[in-house]
């Protein structure tokens, strides 16, 4: 219900077993959970009804072990393989005994979710080649939510919309009271135990300023304004210790015509690897062919973020066209480089050089060894920088570019938890009565880096974790 209403201001007055602050997967999540061992449960989420769900509502999957084949993944996937994908990720998991807590319980996710109304779909073309790993929710995260809110609501979990907390009361390491703006007024609800699982601060530029200064403005939000990370800001204040490398973020490529926040999957562009990419003066400046695009879509972002102005452009030609996700706003397109250049806003010329420069440095059978499949080995020779595979020359027009910005997915850092999702504090004791979910705290499983669809597995893992302790602490 919305935060004005006079139930609303009512039910901030009961004495709640459990409050949790968010309403995205985590939030969801932990309230089921909490719900099902036994507590009376108010979850306050800061959106509308309409935008409910946070980042989680843009999601498409989730990774986890699974044993078979089944309708929904192409084959099995073992606990032994998930926990090396997971090393291999930046510098590997922050804690080793909470990265495989989640991937140990990561093995239950996909049954506990279809108990609560998930369903699932398998993978579609041009889904980065996840159908083995990654299971794909039908309908996409914002199905995957709907399902979520209409089950909370049949527990009797209560639910306040467009009520965002400002701040936490505390009494030495116990919360005792949280404030929240509803859309008229302020209130003070109290809770004998309080989950967050309000996200992370990337929605924050003023935050995301203190690392990257200026260039941070230029920055594009692939989810809500509504993750600024002010939950998170209010626990540090009070002591959180934290886990997660603070100014990391994992970004990618994103249409610069897309919206400041919220543009969510759509505006991602998948069309670096079959081209070039040029700055605004019309320079390469990274091998578009480093790897395979799973393993790479990611540091666009980071690329581009460090680029003049933290602007890009990829160009292709008509040859590749139909290869990968058509973009959502449509491409420019023009008989010559030049001119598509020029529609862009960039010197057309210079482009049209450094293209002509690339197509001299690709190998003459170029065309024939060419394999859009897997690394196919066709380099550039006598280039800086090289482009290591899928190398073909742009020679066929018309030819098509599109303008980019890093697209911001998510910030890495958050509060550190320990096995029982409790808060831990700087002066190594721990928040009697405050428990952490999802984004905010999973700098303790991956610091650095990001392996797809896992954001999705630890706000399921610790949603359940921190609901079932959150339920069952002290003298409820
Ligand atoms: C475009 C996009 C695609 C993605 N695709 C995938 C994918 O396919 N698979 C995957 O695993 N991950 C994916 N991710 C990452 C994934 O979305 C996150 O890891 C996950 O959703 C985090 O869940 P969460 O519940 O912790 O946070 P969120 O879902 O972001 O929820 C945070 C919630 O907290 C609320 N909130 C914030 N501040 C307050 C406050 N002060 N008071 C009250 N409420 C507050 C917000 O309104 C929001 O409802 C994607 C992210 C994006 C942006």
């Amino acid at each position: 219900m919305p935060g004005g209403g006079t139930r609303a201001r009512e039910l901030l007055t009961r004495p709640w077993d459990v409050v949790v602050i968010g309403g995205g997967n985590a939030a969801l999540v932990s309230a089921l959970s909490a719900r099902e061992n036994g507590a009376r449960v108010l979850l306050l989420e800061r959106a509308d009804p309409v935008f409910r769900g946070g980042n989680s509502r843009h999601t498409r999957n989730i990774r986890c072990v699974h044993d078979d084949a089944s309708a929904w993944n192409t084959g099995a996937y073992a606990r032994s393989e998930l926990w090396k994908d997971l090393c291999g990720v930046g510098r590997g998991p922050s804690n080793e005994a909470l990265a495989d807590l989640t991937v140990r319980e990561s093995e239950s996710v996909l049954p506990w979710m279809t108990a609560h109304g998930a369903r699932f779909q398998p993978a579609l073309a041009g889904t980065l080649h996840l159908g083995r790993t990654n299971t794909f929710f039908l309908g996409g995260g914002k199905a995957l939510i709907n399902s979520y809110y209409r089950r909370a609501e049949q527990a009797g979990i209560e639910i306040i919309y467009e009520a965002r907390v400002d701040s936490l009361d505390f009494e030495g390491t116990r919360c005792t009271g949280i404030n929240v703006d509803l859309a008229e007024t302020n209130a003070r609800v109290t809770a004998k135990n309080v989950v967050v699982a309000s996200g992370g601060f990337e929605a924050n530029i003023e935050w995301l300023s203190r690392y990257w200064g200026d260039a941070a403005l230029n920055y594009h939000i692939r989810g809500p304004k509504t993750n600024d990370g002010s939950m998170l800001a209010r626990l540090l204040e009070v002591g959180a210790a934290t886990a997660g490398e603070e100014r990391g973020f994992h970004s990618v490529a994103v249409d610069a015509r897309s919206p400041k926040f919220d543009g969510g999957i759509a505006t991602r562009l998948d069309s670096i690897p079959f081209g070039v990419v040029l700055n605004k003066h019309g320079d390469r400046f990274y091998d578009e062919g480093e790897d395979v695009w799973p393993k790479r879509y990611a540091i666009w972002g980071g690329n581009i973020a460090r680029q003049p102005d933290q602007i890009a452009y990829s160009f292709w030609d008509s040859k590749v066209q139909n290869m990968f996700l058509p973009p959502m706003y449509g491409a420019y397109s023009a008989p010559t480089i030049d001119e598509v250049g020029r529609q862009m806003g960039i010197d057309g010329a210079a482009a049209a050089r450094t293209v002509k420069a690339f197509n001299a440095a690709v190998p003459a059978d170029a065309g024939a060894r060419f394999d859009p499949a897997g690394l196919d080995g066709v380099a550039t020779t006598d280039i800086s920088p090289p482009k290591s595979n899928w190398a073909l020359p742009l020679d066929t027009p018309p030819y098509f570019g599109i303008a980019m910005r890093p697209g911001i997915t998510f910030t890495y850092m958050g509060v550190e938890v320990r096995d029982d999702a409790r808060i831990q504090r700087v002066d190594g004791s721990v928040f009697e009565n405050i428990y952490a979910a999802g984004e905010i705290m999973s700098g303790n499983i991956l610091s650095t880096g990001y392996m797809a669809g896992f954001g999705m597995t630890i706000g399921t893992v610790w949603g359940r974790i921190a609901g079932r302790e959150a339920a069952l602490n002290g003298d409820r």
